[in-house]
């Protein structure tokens, strides 16, 4: 039930105080014509409401949470206190920098410590995600061959295995998208791709550690045909959490990176809450960020460099999910970092060898912080697919992995358990995920049936995509 159905005309929580200034009316023709629909409930009412809610669903505070490619790692609650402190959260965008220098130091030292990480020179903490992170690269890219009066590049290229969001930034653009197939080790087709390198290309957009999990081996031999051609190399940092702290974008060849402080940085995502997409660059890139904090010497203050591509975002970007970035960054220390990264990597490989004997790997070599399973065999011999599998591991109090992605892979299952998963929480997850394979031979039927424990089973999920229901449909649309 809504809380809008739940709603009572008349009940509320607290009333106001009392108003201390003259009122003034809205003009007539700027009055509401239609009821404002706010729900009425009490205090208790709405706070059951939400707890309610929060028990019918699965977070990481639940249980395991493999989700590949999204990172759901336990965020250290000193991030959360360091967010609530009332020096950052009751300040205002438009009050002058003067007063805000505080802030402007997070600002500065996250700057420092990952360009630091990342083997950049300059950051932007204005993007809001990791895709708006990519369309601030590519216009970045952009700027930088107008600058050169260099016209005729119209391509990025980018490699099949990655992230849907690079193909759709790129053509956000106004570039066309060359597809860069990967060759049967997962990684990027050499020969393919130095066909494909021309004076018409812009750019390169890569994930590396790449969607299947894997380091690619080339990766200097890579951003030099690109650098050859005349093209720029984006490094799609999103999933950081595999070499944080141990290999640097920078020293690979990457001109601009991308991060996911709401991935790698701890803040708590997947509920669409805000997220931070921090863009870096190299020195001779800098000129065309958008607005950048000065810092040589105090006070700090923003400056529009001279060929900007102008703001990406209203003010500082999601500037408390930057300040959870610098706890995070301050707590592990130097040591920290790349510990995490190991543990990641350590814990993915820990569970991609106990279940490669029944679910066969993609790509059957040492992976990163994740790695992706295909089910096409079991599919062939008992029915069971992914989707099943999936659904069947939701009974056991376990967050499916990512399906069906990255699409190379027939019957796709992607997991990243992350580094803050006890050795016995993997050992209980592997065996649910055998128990699962057991019954997949010995009782497919019941695969079909799961989950039978979750508020809801199985959805309709081609209504669901195909029509979807996205706003609550009040009964009487009553005219003023
Ligand atoms: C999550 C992800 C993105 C997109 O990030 P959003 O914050 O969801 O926009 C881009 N690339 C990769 C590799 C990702 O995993």
């Amino acid at each position: 039930m809504l809380l809008f159905e739940k709603s009572r005309p008349g009940r509320g929580c607290r009333e106001l105080p009392p108003c201390d200034v003259e009122t003034v009316s809205l003009p007539e023709n700027d009055r509401r014509r239609k009821t404002l629909h706010l729900p009425a409930l009490s205090e208790v009412d709405i706070s059951r409401h939400y707890s309610g809610l929060a028990r019918r669903t699965h977070g990481v505070n639940d249980g395991f949470y493999p989700l590949g490619s999204c990172t759901m790692k336990y965020n250290p609650g000193i991030n959360e206190a360091a967010a609530s402190l009332p020096g950052f959260t009751q300040i205002h965008p438009l009050q002058g920098e003067d007063t805000a220098q505080g802030c402007m130091e997070v600002l500065h030292l996250a700057e420092k410590y990952l360009c630091e990480i990342t083997g950049m020179d300059r950051m932007t903490f204005q993007p809001a995600a990791g895709a708006h992170g990519e369309f601030t690269g590519l216009l970045l890219i952009k700027a930088y061959h107008e600058s050169r009066q260099d016209r005729k590049r119209t391509k990025i290229l980018v490699p099949d295995s990655a992230h849907g969001t690079n193909p759709a930034s790129a053509s956000m653009a106004g570039y066309s998208v060359v597809s860069i197939p990967s060759n049967s080790d997962g990684c990027v087709d050499i020969e393919k791709l130095k066909e494909a390198a021309g004076d018409d290309v812009a750019g390169l957009m890569l994930t590396n550690p790449n969607t299947v999990g894997l380091f690619d081996r080339n990766i200097l031999e890579i951003t030099e045909i690109v650098h050859q051609c005349g093209g720029l190399c984006y490094y799609d940092g999103a999933n950081l959490n595999a070499v944080m702290g141990i290999a640097r974008p920078g020293d690979m060849g990457f001109d601009i990176v991308h991060l996911n402080l709401h991935k790698t940085f701890s803040t708590p995502h997947g509920g669409g809450g805000p997220g931070s997409g921090p863009v870096g660059c190299r020195e001779f890139l800098a000129d065309f960020l958008p607005s950048v904090l000065v810092s040589e010497k105090a006070p700090y203050r923003f400056e529009k460099p001279s060929q900007s591509i102008g703001e990406m975002k209203s003010f500082y970007g999601n500037f408390l999910v930057v300040v959870r970035a610098l706890t995070y960054l301050l707590t592990l220390g130097k040591e920290g970092i790349p510990e995490a990264s190991q543990n990641a990597v350590l814990n993915a490989n820990y569970l991609r060898c106990h279940l490669k004997d029944l679910y066969p790997m993609a790509y059957d070599a040492t992976c990163m912080h994740e790695f992706v399973m295909s089910l096409s065999d079991l599919k062939k011999e008992t029915g069971i697919s992914a989707m099943d599998i999936a659904k069947g591991l939701l009974d056991h109090g376990i967050h499916p992995p990512t399906m069906y992605f990255p699409l190379i892979v027939d019957e796709a299952l992607m997991a990243e358990p992350t580094e803050t998963e006890s050795r016995e929480t993997l050992d209980e997850a592997i065996g649910v995920f055998r128990s699962l394979y057991r019954l997949a031979q010995e009782d497919p039927e019941k695969l079909h049936a799961a989950p039978v424990t979750t508020p809801v089973t199985r959805l309709d999920e081609v209504t669901a995509a195909r029509h979807p229901v996205l706003r609550y449909e009040f009964q009487t649309e009553d005219e003023a």
